[in-house]
């Protein structure tokens, strides 16, 4: 546990270096978060997501108050956290495509929006018992981790939680399968339909349109979530179709497999130089070193990987993290359902 806690802190400190660099010398830290970190975590959370939940700088800050003793510690219902998981998703896809427009060139609007995220995560738990709000509510990447963790291998302990509260119910951290979840509102219904079916046409969109390195005309911003918005549709289409055919659970699994391996598809060539706008998202220029059939034999290996661990390897039932010992409030404190 206490080495969770040593990392826990390096990488909240790394979090903080690269917003400085974003802000003060953008072009580093702009290659140290989208072309170092940001790649590197889509595979994390397939192998390892209890890691990444006990690691992301964003969730120590979150849960800050809680630790701290200064938190009001109220608790949400199930379906007050499953509104804030929808409204993540939706965030989640209003912002990745304004990377190509904004984020991806700009140093300093990628560092405010660390900060605003950071912030919103801060005030949230200022009022809302533990991870419910934000880790286990309106972060956007929580429904990605959700998808990508579905066929986990490693519980680790948990780094944040000394005692469980029972801030959400089911506790996505300490549940095994937890996106085999089956409570079926409106909800969770449209979260599913959007993140799992359109996750995968949304990354292959994505990658379909060049970073701008001006704020681009009302024309380009409308292609910059069209096309995305389009695949994502299409993809949702099929997820639906396929529903009546396919066991829902190995449907799951395999659009989890198709969204990160689309994802690694685009990404790994791109940060070597051969991508499909040239130096959008590179991080070394490798086109006079590497022989362009080693870039493909790395992206046929990477989905291949993907699919053994999501869709064919043994499901072994553990949860993220192991639950902790459970807690008691002196008085139960709920906010009106
Ligand atoms: S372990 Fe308990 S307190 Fe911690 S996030 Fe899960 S439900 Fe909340």
């Amino acid at each position: 546990m206490k080495y969770l806690k040593t990392v826990q802190l390096i990488v909240l400190i790394i979090g903080i270096v690269i917003v400085y660099h974003l802000i003060f010398n953008p072009d580093i830290g702009i290659h140290l978060l989208w072309n170092i970190l940001i790649p590197i975590a889509p595979a994390l959370l397939v192998v390892a997501t209890g890691l990444w939940r006990n690691i992301c700088p964003i969730a120590s800050i979150s849960l800050f108050p809680r630790h701290m003793g200064f938190s009001k510690k109220i608790k949400l219902s199930t379906l007050q956290v499953d509104k804030l998981n929808l409204i993540g998703i939706i965030i989640l896809f209003l912002i990745v495509p304004l990377r190509h427009a904004l984020f991806n060139t700009d140093g300093f609007a990628t560092a405010l929006l660390l900060i605003s995220l950071s912030c919103t995560a801060f005030v949230l738990s200022l009022f809302f018992d533990w991870k419910s709000a934000w880790c286990s509510g309106l972060c956007p990447i929580y429904p990605v981790e959700k998808l990508y963790g579905i066929n986990n291998k490693i519980s680790f302990p948990n780094a944040h939680c000394d005692k469980c509260y029972n801030c959400v119910s089911p506790c996505p951290d300490s549940t095994s399968n937890i996106s085999r979840d089956t409570s079926k509102n409106i909800y969770k219904k449209l979260s599913s339909l959007f993140l799992i079916g359109g996750l995968p046409g949304f990354i292959y969109g994505w990658f379909q349109i060049p970073d701008y390195y001006q704020i681009p005309n009302i024309s380009q911003l409308i292609v910059i979530y069209k096309v995305p918005m389009l695949w994502s549709l299409l993809t949702m289409v099929v997820f639906l179709v396929l529903k009546k055919f396919i066991q829902e659970k190995t449907l799951i699994a395999i659009f989890a497999a198709s969204a990160v391996s689309c994802y690694y598809w685009f990404r790994i060539p791109a940060l070597f130089g051969f991508g499909i706008f040239s130096e959008d998202g590179m991080l070394i220029d490798l086109t006079h070193v590497l022989p362009v059939w080693s870039i493909q034999i790395a992206v046929y290996l990477t989905s291949v990987f993907f699919f053994w661990w999501i869709v064919f390897s043994k499901q072994k039932k553990v949860s993220w993290m192991i639950r902790p010992v459970y807690g008691r409030y002196e008085k139960n404190i709920y906010s009106n359902k």
